[in-house]
């Protein structure tokens, strides 16, 4: 067990907007390069980055593989929520066979989460005023299913990989990948790339201006032979693989939603165990994608949220606005009313299906869960796929690992053969000694339970984004239902070739509200209610780029093969000109859309007072002209960009909707963040919204607490 990797203890609660001076002393600024720090080393079998149900499948599949077949795995598993579920969204339906795949004996298991099974399950149109019952579709009937909290889901199966001798370290982000010195491998394409080696830990202790403080200490680099990424929706070292081995090639791009939820506590009267309640419709306009739920837990809480697909064109849109909407209607207010708000969280989610799916394996490792995209939309449920992906990788990891080691499979006993000793090739190259294939996996996923769930909805979604919107999808869904996805055709998700399906298009504005020719949100979201933190010294992880420098070492931007080695840096630098270049097209052209988008609150388009962000780019104080100084000018017309990053509630939106494509979201340091949980303890909830009351000002509260 290594000594210095303990998780950190949670520094302070969500800070307030706008309270802090970015200015950077630059005469002699010199920022951090983390590719040439010299770092401790650990060698392991298999390093699995994100604690959800994928990675600690994975994890606990490839340990029960130990004790089954007597061979030793060496497996580390990062979590960069403070506690293993902190990260994860409470309030979800579950489907149960994965977990009955993975642990038989769960319903007979001491203290296991899925307490309370659904009783009911329905379907509601809404209009602004009624709510109105239509047919439920067969794939949301969720007979057999429970109500729980996934992010205690995560916490269970967190413990049950530890007793089985998984090293959980919460509190550790998995913050770049490890690359081989050279280019040893091929990729999918045939293209020579460097293989990825491990992961490397988040650095503790830069500050501000990205300079090493008196409490750095360099992350660690976990060299293993697959590497696991269970990082969810749009994970950061995700999006490095996914562009680094062109996994998108010949796929279609992915499409998110972002969903936000709350849990309450309702007068016990109104409690109605095991509901589940889905609705369409109001409040979002009909060429929106989404819909909310209504999720009776056990103990009178009760999970209300709502999706809202991120193919959103109107600029002005503002889901959190539309969620606090939704909770107006009457149904849901008579719910409501009397009963107290105890958690607030917002997450993106993938949708895009197994169109959308990237090629899983690259060289020495995989994508697993949700890090490729494995919700199923239609049953709004990837809890079950992402368990299962994580099994299919563990097993496919163990069986390269332990060539002779004979097993069943339980993820997909009809997809998986292990491989027999006597088949295989002696390593053929350096790379292969090192570093497994994990193309098995791959190839076994295909005609697997996850496959054929995706694709029995595979046009479900891409039939809500024709031009007859939500009705030409409810429509379409409501045939492709009955006939279970069994048609010769499968439906693109309409987006032109190399978009971003998830941006806005500039044409949107045309959509914009009369009555609101600000640039200002209306409502502000209660990030108290999170519990995130995030140390008020550390550097901001939200950076105006395309890339990060020495995220994957050394790397070359194998995704664009004739990019030079300038052009593919100054992608990845942070400089007062990308600054004022994000403004002039955020603002100008998409009226200032992150500002209303993001479910925290995090970015503000504020008038140009002079002070500087980049790190480096000079000393300014209140005032002074930024020429004048010598230093570059970050604002466009009078307006620049304030990143409050203390309240990031690592949603991941912006890295996917930012018309630019320029926010690129890195791992804070370990342990910052949200911390979810359904019994997130209301004196503990209470406690963070004094506290942020006294620090904030007070101009989103009164909104946000007229609404109830
Ligand atoms: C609002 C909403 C509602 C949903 N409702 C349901 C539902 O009712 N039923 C259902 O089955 N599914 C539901 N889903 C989908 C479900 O949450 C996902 O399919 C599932 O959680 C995917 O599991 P995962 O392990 O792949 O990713 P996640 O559950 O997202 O877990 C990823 C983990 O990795 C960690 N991580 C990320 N990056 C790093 C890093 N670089 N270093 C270290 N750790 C990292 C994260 O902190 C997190 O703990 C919902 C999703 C959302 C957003
Ligand atoms: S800053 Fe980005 S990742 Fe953080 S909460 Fe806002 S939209 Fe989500």
């Amino acid at each position: 067990m290594l000594a210095r990797l303990r998780p950190r203890l949670p520094g302070h609660p969500a800070r307030a907007l706008h309270a802090i001076s970015r200015n950077a002393s630059s005469s002699s600024y010199t920022p951090y390069d983390p590719s040439t720090e010299p770092r401790e080393e650990e060698a392991v079998d298999v390093c699995i980055v994100g604690g959800g149900p994928a990675g600690l499948s994975a994890a606990i599949r490839l340990k029960q593989l130990e004790s089954e077949t007597g061979n030793e795995v060496r497996v580390v598993l990062l979590e960069k929520g403070s506690e293993v579920g902190s990260h994860i969204l409470s309030g979800a339906v579950i489907e149960p066979s994965a977990l009955d795949a993975l642990l038989p004996d769960w319903r007979s298991m001491e203290g296991h989460p899925l307490a309370q099974p659904v009783t009911s399950s329905s379907m509601r149109l809404l209009t602004q005023k009624y709510a109105i019952p239509i047919p439920h579709p067969p794939q949301m009937n969720n007979k057999g299913n429970f109500v729980a909290s996934l992010s205690q889901v995560a916490a269970w199966l967190g413990g049950i990989a530890e007793e089985l001798g998984v090293e959980v370290y919460p509190g550790f982000a998995g913050a770049r990948l490890l690359l081989s010195d050279e280019a040893d491998a091929r990729d999918g394409q045939g293209r020579e790339v460097k293989s990825v080696r491990g992961v490397v830990t988040h650095d503790a202790g830069l500050t501000r201006q990205r300079t090493k403080s008196a409490r750095f200490e360099a992350g660690v680099a976990f060299r293993a032979r697959a590497t696991l990424l269970a990082e969810g929706a749009h994970g950061s070292l995700s999006k490095q693989a996914i562009a680094m081995y062109g996994l998108r090639e010949g796929k279609e791009a992915q499409t998110y939603g972002i969903g936000l939820k709350e849990v309450w506590r309702v007068a016990p009267e109104k409690h109605v165990p095991g509901k589940v309640m889905h609705t369409i419709g109001w409040p979002l306009a009909s060429d929106t994608y989404g819909g909310g739920w209504e999720y009776h837990m056990a103990d009178s809480l009760v999970s209300v949220g709502l999706v809202v697909g991120l193919d959103y064109k109107n600029p002005y849109l503002e889901p959190y606005r539309e969620f606090q909407r939704m909770k107006h209607h009457p149904s849901l207010r008579a719910l409501l009313t009397g009963g107290e708000r105890l958690a607030y969280g917002a997450r993106a989610l993938t949708e895009g299906g197994l169109q959308s799916l990237p090629r899983l394996d690259f060289p020495g490792g995989a994508l697993v869960g949700c890090a490729a995209g494995v919700v199923n939309t239609a049953k709004i449920k990837g809890t079950h796929n992402a368990m299962r992906t994580g099994m299919l990788a563990a097993e496919a990891a163990f069986a390269a690992l332990h060539p002779s080691a004979q097993f069943i499979s339980t993820a997909s006993p009809a997809t998986f053969k292990v491989p027999l000793a006597d088949g295989l090739k002696a390593s053929e190259t350096e790379a292969e000694k090192e570093i497994i294939s994990m193309a098995p996996y791959a190839a076994a996923f295909k005609g697997s339970p996850p496959h054929n769930d995706l694709w029995a909805v595979r046009n479900v979604r891409p039939a809500f984004r024709t031009s007859l919107g939500l009705w030409g999808g409810v429509l379409y869904a409501g045939m492709d239902t009955i006939l279970g996805g069994r048609v010769p055709w499968t439906f693109k998700h309409h987006s032109p070739a190399g978009t971003n399906p998830s941006t806005t298009s500039p044409d949107a504005l045309s959509t914009r509200p009369t009555s609101d020719s600000s640039c200002k949100p209306i409502a502000y979201p209660p990030v108290a209610l999170t519990g995130t933190n995030h140390s008020e010294a550390e550097a901001v992880h939200l950076r105006v780029m395309r890339g990060v420098k020495g995220a994957a070492l050394g790397a070359a931007d194998a995704s664009k093969p004739d990019e030079t080695a300038a052009e593919a840096d100054t992608d990845t630098t942070e400089t007062p000109a990308r600054r004022c270049a994000h403004v002039r097209v955020n603002v100008g052209t998409y009226a200032g859309l992150l500002q209303r988008a993001c479910p925290a609150g995090v970015y503000e388009y504020v008038a140009d007072d002079g002070n500087k962000v980049v790190p480096g780019n000079n000393v300014f104080g209140k005032g002074k002209d930024a020429k004048s100084e010598g230093g570059e000018e970050e604002g466009w017309e009078g307006t620049k960009l304030v990143i409050n990053s203390q309240n990031c509630i690592h949603c991941k939106l912006c890295d996917i909707k930012v018309p630019t494509q320029d926010i690129t979201w890195t791992t804070p340091e370990g342990g910052g963040g949200p911390k979810y949980s359904a019994c997130f303890s209301f004196v503990y909830t209470l406690s963070l919204s004094l506290l942020s009351s006294l620090l904030s000002p007070p101009r989103g509260r009164s909104i946000v607490y007229r609404l109830y």
